[in-house]
């Protein structure tokens, strides 16, 4: 038995969301999602048998359960790194490294904004000259109040900002 969470979105007895009847996992769509950090026309693009509509639904779905979804992606990618050790050399190995390297990403993509208490100005690169070490607050998203260290835009200008 199924019951249907919203539109286009069904979960099952075990808790998995599907889109409609299609044998596409919401999960799998995001995972393509972020691997390739494609948009939902890209991935229609790669799921033809998809809509567009179904899609959204998938990322709405997705960005609804980001914490319990995100947990089981996490449960994947610990798998397939265990996996890849195993496999010398195969497809699957490549794509399990793409998968790993895509992990990277969604860490990084959780910016930690820090800033010393008796300042006002936020930094995110953790090689910028200043990034505070002692005496700071955090910040994980992107902070409405202070300024923007000057250095930090520089370095993720340049593509060289550790963040
Ligand atoms: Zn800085």
């Amino acid at each position: 038995m199924s019951t249907i969470a919203t539109a286009h979105i069904e979960i099952d007895e075990n808790g998995v969301a599907w889109i409609d009847n299609t044998q596409v996992k919401v999960i799998e769509v995001v995972i393509d999602k972020i691997v390739h950090g494609s948009s939902p026309e890209e991935l229609n693009f790669q799921y033809p048998h998809l809509s567009l509509a179904q899609i959204h639904a998938a990322l709405a779905y997705y960005y609804d359960n980001q914490t319990a979804l995100d947990a089981e992606i996490e449960r994947r990618w610990r798998e397939a790194d265990g996996l890849a050790q195993k496999i010398s050399d195969s497809p699957l190995r490549q794509r399990l490294l793409i998968l790993k390297e895509a992990r990277t990403k969604v860490k990084a993509s959780v910016i930690t904004y820090r800033r010393r208490k008796t300042h006002d100005t936020w930094h995110w690169c953790k090689n910028c000259s200043t990034w505070p070490t002692t005496d700071y607050e955090e910040s994980f998203s992107r902070p409405a109040a202070g300024e923007l260290c000057n250095e930090c835009h520089g370095k993720q200008r340049a593509g060289t900002c550790h963040q």
